[in-house]
Protein backbone atom coordinates (compact mmCIF):
# COMPACT_ATOMS: atom_id res chain seq x y z
CA UNK A 1 0.00 0.00 0.00
CA UNK A 2 1.40 3.36 -0.72
CA UNK A 3 1.56 6.09 1.28
CA UNK A 4 -0.14 9.67 0.69
CA UNK A 5 1.15 12.95 1.30
CA UNK A 6 -0.70 13.32 4.57
CA UNK A 7 0.35 10.07 5.74
CA UNK A 8 4.04 10.56 5.06
CA UNK A 9 4.26 13.86 6.37
CA UNK A 10 3.09 12.59 9.65
CA UNK A 11 5.19 9.28 9.55
CA UNK A 12 7.99 11.29 8.61
CA UNK A 13 7.10 13.77 12.19
CA UNK A 14 7.08 10.87 14.07
CA UNK A 15 10.60 9.44 12.82
CA UNK A 16 12.41 12.54 13.28
CA UNK A 17 10.86 13.47 16.95
CA UNK A 18 11.85 10.06 17.65
CA UNK A 19 15.35 10.77 16.83
CA UNK A 20 15.44 14.26 18.81
CA UNK A 21 15.44 16.45 16.68
CA UNK A 22 15.25 19.95 17.47
CA UNK A 23 12.56 20.89 15.01
CA UNK A 24 10.75 17.53 13.78
CA UNK A 25 7.71 19.67 12.25
CA UNK A 26 9.50 21.88 9.75
CA UNK A 27 12.17 19.23 8.79
CA UNK A 28 9.69 16.20 8.39
CA UNK A 29 7.82 19.00 6.12
CA UNK A 30 10.84 20.27 3.91
CA UNK A 31 12.08 16.76 3.13
CA UNK A 32 8.04 14.98 2.28
CA UNK A 33 8.36 18.23 -0.31
CA UNK A 34 11.35 17.76 -1.94
CA UNK A 35 11.17 14.00 -1.78
CA UNK A 36 7.44 13.60 -3.40
CA UNK A 37 7.93 16.81 -5.59
CA UNK A 38 4.93 18.63 -3.84
CA UNK A 39 4.66 22.63 -2.61
CA UNK A 40 3.47 22.99 0.94
CA UNK A 41 0.25 24.19 -0.64
CA UNK A 42 -0.03 20.66 -1.95
CA UNK A 43 0.04 18.70 1.74
CA UNK A 44 -2.21 20.59 3.40
CA UNK A 45 -4.87 21.31 -0.51
CA UNK A 46 -4.27 17.77 -1.92
CA UNK A 47 -3.60 16.02 1.29
CA UNK A 48 -4.30 12.24 -0.45
CA UNK A 49 -2.42 12.33 -3.24
CA UNK A 50 -0.12 9.01 -3.58
CA UNK A 51 3.87 8.82 -3.30
CA UNK A 52 5.58 6.67 -6.51
CA UNK A 53 7.82 3.79 -5.47
CA UNK A 54 10.29 5.88 -6.23
CA UNK A 55 9.23 9.50 -4.12
CA UNK A 56 8.95 6.55 -1.05
CA UNK A 57 12.35 5.24 -1.72
CA UNK A 58 13.57 8.92 -1.71
CA UNK A 59 12.01 10.13 1.38
CA UNK A 60 13.16 7.02 3.09
CA UNK A 61 16.82 8.06 1.85
CA UNK A 62 16.15 11.50 3.06
CA UNK A 63 14.56 10.72 6.39
CA UNK A 64 17.19 8.05 7.42
CA UNK A 65 20.57 10.32 6.56
CA UNK A 66 18.15 13.44 8.50
CA UNK A 67 18.28 10.54 11.49
CA UNK A 68 22.18 10.97 11.40
CA UNK A 69 22.12 13.93 11.72
CA UNK A 70 22.88 15.36 8.07
CA UNK A 71 21.97 18.87 7.86
CA UNK A 72 18.03 19.38 5.84
CA UNK A 73 20.69 22.02 3.83
CA UNK A 74 22.98 19.88 2.74
CA UNK A 75 20.03 16.66 1.93
CA UNK A 76 18.24 19.23 0.05
CA UNK A 77 21.03 20.51 -1.34
CA UNK A 78 19.56 24.17 -1.02
CA UNK A 79 18.87 27.26 1.48
CA UNK A 80 17.27 30.20 1.28
CA UNK A 81 19.18 33.16 2.69
CA UNK A 82 17.91 37.00 2.58
CA UNK A 83 15.71 37.06 -0.58
CA UNK A 84 17.84 34.35 -2.70
CA UNK A 85 17.97 30.69 -3.03
CA UNK A 86 21.19 29.42 -2.96
CA UNK A 87 22.71 26.10 -3.29
CA UNK A 88 24.73 24.44 -0.64
CA UNK A 89 27.11 21.29 0.09
CA UNK A 90 29.52 20.29 2.47
CA UNK A 91 32.23 22.22 0.98
CA UNK A 92 30.22 25.59 2.16
CA UNK A 93 29.17 27.19 5.68
CA UNK A 94 25.02 26.70 5.03
CA UNK A 95 24.23 30.74 5.78
CA UNK A 96 22.25 31.61 8.81
CA UNK A 97 19.73 33.77 9.72
CA UNK A 98 22.18 35.96 11.98
CA UNK A 99 24.16 36.73 8.79
CA UNK A 100 21.08 38.36 7.29
CA UNK A 101 22.32 40.98 9.66
CA UNK A 102 25.34 41.98 7.41
CA UNK A 103 22.76 42.63 4.42
CA UNK A 104 20.80 44.79 6.35
CA UNK A 105 23.14 47.21 7.20
CA UNK A 106 24.78 47.49 4.16
CA UNK A 107 21.28 47.85 2.08
CA UNK A 108 20.65 50.45 5.04
CA UNK A 109 23.42 52.56 4.18
CA UNK A 110 24.92 51.65 0.21
CA UNK A 111 22.73 54.05 -2.27
CA UNK A 112 20.57 52.38 -4.91
CA UNK A 113 21.96 53.03 -8.48
CA UNK A 114 25.54 54.01 -7.90
CA UNK A 115 28.20 52.15 -9.05
CA UNK A 116 30.27 50.83 -5.92
CA UNK A 117 32.24 47.94 -5.37
CA UNK A 118 32.33 45.28 -2.65
CA UNK A 119 34.72 43.15 -1.45
CA UNK A 120 33.70 39.53 0.22
CA UNK A 121 36.30 37.93 2.11
CA UNK A 122 35.93 33.72 2.54
CA UNK A 123 33.08 33.77 0.28
CA UNK A 124 31.71 30.50 0.85
CA UNK A 125 28.21 29.89 -0.97
CA UNK A 126 28.38 33.45 -1.87
CA UNK A 127 25.18 34.21 0.73
CA UNK A 128 25.93 37.71 1.50
CA UNK A 129 28.04 38.80 -1.79
CA UNK A 130 24.95 37.63 -3.85
CA UNK A 131 21.63 38.95 -1.19
CA UNK A 132 24.45 42.23 -1.74
CA UNK A 133 24.55 42.40 -5.05
CA UNK A 134 21.24 41.06 -5.86
CA UNK A 135 19.85 43.78 -4.57
CA UNK A 136 21.78 46.44 -5.64
CA UNK A 137 21.73 46.68 -9.20
CA UNK A 138 24.51 48.64 -10.37
CA UNK A 139 27.16 47.74 -7.70
CA UNK A 140 30.49 45.11 -8.63
CA UNK A 141 31.89 42.45 -6.48
CA UNK A 142 34.26 40.25 -5.59
CA UNK A 143 34.35 36.91 -4.14
CA UNK A 144 37.66 35.75 -2.50
CA UNK A 145 37.72 32.05 -0.84
CA UNK A 146 40.87 29.53 -0.21
CA UNK A 147 38.43 26.66 -1.04
CA UNK A 148 38.04 25.94 -4.58
CA UNK A 149 35.28 23.48 -3.67
CA UNK A 150 33.44 26.95 -2.20
CA UNK A 151 34.14 28.90 -5.48
CA UNK A 152 32.73 26.03 -7.47
CA UNK A 153 29.64 26.55 -5.66
CA UNK A 154 29.92 30.28 -5.37
CA UNK A 155 30.01 30.22 -9.31
CA UNK A 156 27.11 28.26 -9.75
CA UNK A 157 24.93 30.41 -7.36
CA UNK A 158 25.88 33.69 -9.26
CA UNK A 159 24.69 32.28 -12.45
CA UNK A 160 21.81 30.65 -11.58
CA UNK A 161 20.57 34.30 -10.11
CA UNK A 162 22.24 36.05 -13.40
CA UNK A 163 24.84 38.05 -10.91
CA UNK A 164 27.75 36.14 -13.17
CA UNK A 165 28.30 39.44 -14.85
CA UNK A 166 28.74 41.77 -11.92
CA UNK A 167 31.07 39.12 -9.82
CA UNK A 168 34.45 38.24 -9.93
CA UNK A 169 35.66 35.04 -7.94
CA UNK A 170 39.07 34.52 -7.06
CA UNK A 171 40.85 31.43 -5.04
CA UNK A 172 43.09 33.46 -2.66
CA UNK A 173 44.07 33.97 1.02
CA UNK A 174 42.48 36.18 2.50
CA UNK A 175 43.51 39.80 1.00
CA UNK A 176 46.84 38.54 -0.37
CA UNK A 177 47.76 39.71 -3.89
CA UNK A 178 44.92 42.62 -3.80
CA UNK A 179 45.85 46.27 -4.18
CA UNK A 180 45.30 49.27 -1.29
CA UNK A 181 42.76 51.88 -1.25
CA UNK A 182 40.26 49.07 -3.49
CA UNK A 183 36.78 48.76 -2.26
CA UNK A 184 34.01 50.94 -1.41
CA UNK A 185 32.94 48.30 0.83
CA UNK A 186 33.90 44.90 2.17
CA UNK A 187 32.40 42.29 4.01
CA UNK A 188 33.37 38.77 5.60
CA UNK A 189 31.92 36.43 7.41
CA UNK A 190 34.98 34.50 8.87
CA UNK A 191 35.70 31.10 10.86
CA UNK A 192 35.35 32.34 14.80
CA UNK A 193 34.66 29.51 16.74
CA UNK A 194 37.36 28.65 19.26
CA UNK A 195 39.10 25.28 18.38
CA UNK A 196 38.22 23.40 21.53
CA UNK A 197 34.54 24.61 21.47
CA UNK A 198 33.76 23.01 17.77
CA UNK A 199 33.70 19.43 19.77
CA UNK A 200 30.86 20.70 21.75
CA UNK A 201 28.60 21.64 18.24
CA UNK A 202 25.24 20.27 17.32
CA UNK A 203 26.66 17.16 14.69
CA UNK A 204 25.05 18.83 12.15
CA UNK A 205 27.89 21.55 12.21
CA UNK A 206 30.57 19.73 14.10
CA UNK A 207 30.54 16.50 11.79
CA UNK A 208 29.44 18.77 8.40
CA UNK A 209 29.77 21.65 8.10
CA UNK A 210 33.53 22.39 6.63
CA UNK A 211 36.02 22.79 9.68
CA UNK A 212 37.68 25.42 7.34
CA UNK A 213 35.02 28.22 7.31
CA UNK A 214 34.12 27.49 11.59
CA UNK A 215 37.65 26.90 13.05
CA UNK A 216 39.37 30.74 14.51
CA UNK A 217 42.35 29.24 16.47
CA UNK A 218 42.03 28.70 20.03
CA UNK A 219 40.51 32.08 20.96
CA UNK A 220 38.79 31.80 18.01
CA UNK A 221 39.77 35.25 16.91
CA UNK A 222 42.93 34.16 14.91
CA UNK A 223 41.00 35.80 11.74
CA UNK A 224 40.16 38.78 12.65
CA UNK A 225 44.06 39.67 13.96
CA UNK A 226 45.07 39.16 10.21
CA UNK A 227 41.54 40.79 8.72
CA UNK A 228 41.52 43.76 10.48
CA UNK A 229 44.68 45.91 9.19
CA UNK A 230 44.21 44.15 6.11
CA UNK A 231 40.65 45.53 5.68
CA UNK A 232 41.32 49.11 6.34
CA UNK A 233 44.40 48.91 3.96
CA UNK A 234 42.13 47.58 0.83
CA UNK A 235 39.50 49.45 1.78
CA UNK A 236 39.37 53.07 -0.35
CA UNK A 237 39.49 56.23 2.06
CA UNK A 238 35.90 56.81 3.44
CA UNK A 239 34.78 53.19 2.57
CA UNK A 240 33.26 50.44 5.43
CA UNK A 241 33.25 47.12 6.44
CA UNK A 242 31.28 44.84 8.17
CA UNK A 243 32.28 41.33 9.56
CA UNK A 244 30.98 38.42 11.75
CA UNK A 245 31.42 37.70 15.30
CA UNK A 246 30.83 35.10 18.04
CA UNK A 247 27.97 36.63 20.42
CA UNK A 248 30.89 36.95 23.21
CA UNK A 249 34.00 38.50 20.60
CA UNK A 250 32.20 42.23 20.16
CA UNK A 251 35.10 43.94 23.16
CA UNK A 252 38.09 41.93 21.16
CA UNK A 253 37.07 42.63 17.44
CA UNK A 254 36.24 46.20 18.34
CA UNK A 255 39.80 46.80 19.86
CA UNK A 256 41.29 45.22 17.04
CA UNK A 257 40.22 47.58 14.13
CA UNK A 258 40.43 50.46 16.11
CA UNK A 259 43.91 49.45 16.27
CA UNK A 260 44.10 49.24 13.05
CA UNK A 261 42.81 52.58 12.47
CA UNK A 262 38.98 52.02 11.75
CA UNK A 263 36.49 54.85 12.84
CA UNK A 264 32.82 54.95 14.05
CA UNK A 265 33.61 51.08 14.82
CA UNK A 266 30.32 50.40 16.05
CA UNK A 267 28.47 46.54 17.07
CA UNK A 268 25.21 45.10 15.70
CA UNK A 269 22.33 42.74 16.74
CA UNK A 270 20.90 39.99 15.20
CA UNK A 271 17.26 39.52 15.35
CA UNK A 272 18.27 36.95 18.65
CA UNK A 273 19.25 40.11 20.22
CA UNK A 274 22.93 38.67 20.10
CA UNK A 275 26.36 40.61 19.04
CA UNK A 276 26.88 39.54 15.98
CA UNK A 277 28.09 41.89 13.37
CA UNK A 278 31.12 44.73 14.26
CA UNK A 279 31.08 47.44 11.61
CA UNK A 280 33.21 50.84 10.90
CA UNK A 281 34.83 52.38 8.67
CA UNK A 282 38.15 53.83 6.97
CA UNK A 283 38.56 57.44 7.85
CA UNK A 284 37.97 59.81 4.45
CA UNK A 285 40.85 61.90 2.83
CA UNK A 286 41.57 65.05 4.63
CA UNK A 287 40.33 68.18 2.54
N1 LIG B 1 27.58 31.03 13.29
C1 LIG B 1 28.22 29.81 12.92
C2 LIG B 1 27.90 28.73 13.93
O1 LIG B 1 27.71 29.01 15.07
C3 LIG B 1 29.72 29.98 12.81
C4 LIG B 1 30.08 30.80 11.67
C5 LIG B 1 31.54 31.14 11.60
O2 LIG B 1 32.43 30.58 12.23
N2 LIG B 1 31.77 32.10 10.84
O3 LIG B 1 27.82 27.58 13.59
Amino acid sequence: MSLNLLQAWQGAKKRLEAAGLAGPVIDARLLVEAAADATRADIVGDPYRALTPEQEAKLEDFLSRREHREPVSHILGRKGFWKIMLNVNSDVLTPRPDTETVVEWVLRDFPDHAAWSVLDLGVGSGAILLSILSERPAAKGLGVDVSEEALAVARDNAANLGLASRVALLRGDWTTGLGDDSFDLVVSNPPYIASDVIETLEPEVRDHEPRLALEGGADGLDHYRVLAPEILRVLKPGGRFAVEIGYDQKAAVEALFRAAGATDVQTLKDLGDRDRVVAGAKKPLET
